[in-house]
């Protein structure tokens, strides 16, 4: 099974250089007193997948992310988030990466897969926001297609956060069952129609 074998931050949030945070298979506990940046690594997760809103990540704006001692160039700054997974053969990623390779040959695929998102702010507050998978330039739509492959839904509760289950407790059944669809893949084919219909 796929599973996050390491998440890298640079100036991310409450992160002021550059830390490594290595997780095994398996079931990993991050303690530590409050205020210290447990759920920073969380948000780094979620901000590394593309979610769609910084709300989500407990920021009022995205350039809220960046640490706030950070000083960059000319009052720019930039943070960054890497996720490595850990792939398996046969994982149905590796069959669609060879493809795009256009070579085929599985023995070229690399075990590991890394997503890597930057996000540059200049000191007018203007941000542009990047992704990398495996260090190549990327669309969010082609990490969330490829995500997707691995079952990996950046708004789809494989991350459950602080006040969550109390929020799905208290929700009307058509939020509910807007949850429902999430999970179930079927959200992603809505979200096409209306694109498609849009344009
Ligand atoms: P708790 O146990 O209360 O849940 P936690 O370990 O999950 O705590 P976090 O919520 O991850 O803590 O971290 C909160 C800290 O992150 C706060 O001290 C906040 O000031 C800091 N923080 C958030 N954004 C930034 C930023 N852009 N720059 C520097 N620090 C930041
Ligand atoms: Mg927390």
């Amino acid at each position: 099974m796929v599973y996050v074998k390491r998440i890298e931050l640079s100036h991310f949030k409450s992160f002021g250089g550059t830390t490594a945070i290595p997780f095994l298979p398996g079931f990993t506990v991050v303690s530590g007193p409050n205020g210290s940046g447990k759920s920073n690594i969380l948000d780094a997760l979620l901000f590394c997948l593309g979610l769609a809103t910084s709300k989500g990540m407990r920021a009022e704006r995205l350039p809220d992310l960046v640490n706030n001692t950070f000083k960059g160039k000319r009052g720019s700054s930039e943070a960054s988030v890497s996720v490595t997974f850990e792939l398996h053969d046969g994982e149905a990623l590796s069959e669609q990466e060879s493809n795009n390779n256009g070579n085929g040959n599985a023995a070229n695929i690399s075990k590991e897969w890394t997503v890597t998102r930057r996000l540059k702010v200049t000191k007018g507050g203007n941000y542009s926001s990047n992704y990398y998978i495996n260090g190549e330039p990327a669309t969010v739509a082609e990490l969330h297609e490829q995500l997707n492959e691995l079952r990996i839904y950046p708004e789809g509760y494989n991350i459950v956060l602080q006040g969550d289950v109390t929020r799905i407790i208290t929700m009307n059944s058509k939020e509910r069952r807007e949850i429902i669809d999430e999970l179930a893949g079927v959200a992603e084919f809505d979200r096409k129609i209306v694109k498609t219909k849009e344009t």
